[in-house]
């Protein structure tokens, strides 16, 4: 075949494909930062690159990560939120390029589980990781952060113990989570995952609990899963097993899957 025409038959090709959705760019793993390894080399900078809708925490496990817009933010231990810079440095993080998919009012009255079977409905979970978007008002929410830990790093759990847990009562903001396939409990937590920012990008958490108000859901699946490895001493000296053994459902306070 002549080149040409073999370069014109490819465009048509590309042409017909479907679009391919963002994958999910994930940054070391929950096992990881299970065993204590609180530090990478990752920046924001370079996550920015492959994604704009996202969550994990910064390096020391220093606060709740949370990335929306294209914008990141740290949750401090105390909950107020700020503006991080692209040369901050994360452990672990999730991240996607958010193109929704799907789009619905929110209905009010859901607690967290109820709200999570409500996105299952609007999309099937199926076998592909999917991202969440939800804008609107939460007549209650408890969101949780952590203080900044100090080397040697303890366990994941142990440094939870330091956990400070806050309640909001009728805040209007932004979640963004993920939900995950019981396929990849070996690099993270299946289920949903979810952080929190206010409206005006002041305050958050990660997610333990809230009750929905008025407001807009927005979802997608995910076609690919993509993983940053750290390069450094500590990753590679943790001890990981399968990630599976780790109880990472329990130890974060996720939801476990329904299927
Ligand atoms: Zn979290």
């Amino acid at each position: 075949m002549r080149p040409i025409a073999t370069l014109a038959a490819l465009a048509f090709v590309a042409l017909l494909a479907p679009a391919r959705a963002a994958d999910l760019v994930q940054v070391s793993t929950l096992g990881a930062l299970m065993t204590g390894v609180f530090d990478g080399e990752t920046t924001l900078g370079e996550l920015g690159r492959r994604g704009d809708l996202g969550l994990g925490t910064t390096n020391g496990l220093d606060g709740e990560l949370l990335a929306v817009d294209g914008q990141f933010y740290r949750i401090h231990a105390d909950g107020h939120a700020v503006l991080l810079p692209p040369d901050t440095r994360t452990p672990f993080a999730m991240i996607t390029a958010f193109t929704p998919e799907i789009t619905a009012p929110l209905p009010a009255g859901l607690d967290l589980a109820g709200l999570e079977a409500w996105l299952d409905r609007l999309l099937p979970p199926a076998n592909h990781p999917q991202a969440v978007r939800i804008d609107g008002r939460f007549e209650r929410l408890s969101v949780r952060s952590v203080p900044r830990q100090t080397a040697p790093y303890p366990p994941l759990l142990t440094a939870l113990r330091q956990q400070v847990v806050m309640a909001h009562e009728s805040v209007r903001g932004t979640v963004i989570g993920f939900r995950l396939p019981t396929y990849l409990r070996g690099i993270n937590a299946p289920g949903f995952h979810f952080h929190f920012i206010d409206e005006t990008r002041a305050f958050g958490g990660h997610v333990l609990g809230l009750t929905t108000g008025e407001g807009q859901a927005m979802i997608a699946g995910l076609d690919g899963v993509s993983m940053i490895l750290p390069h450094d001493a500590a990753f590679g000296a943790a001890v990981l097993g399968d990630g599976i053994e780790v109880g990472a459902n329990a130890v974060e306070g996720l939801s476990p899957p329904r299927r």
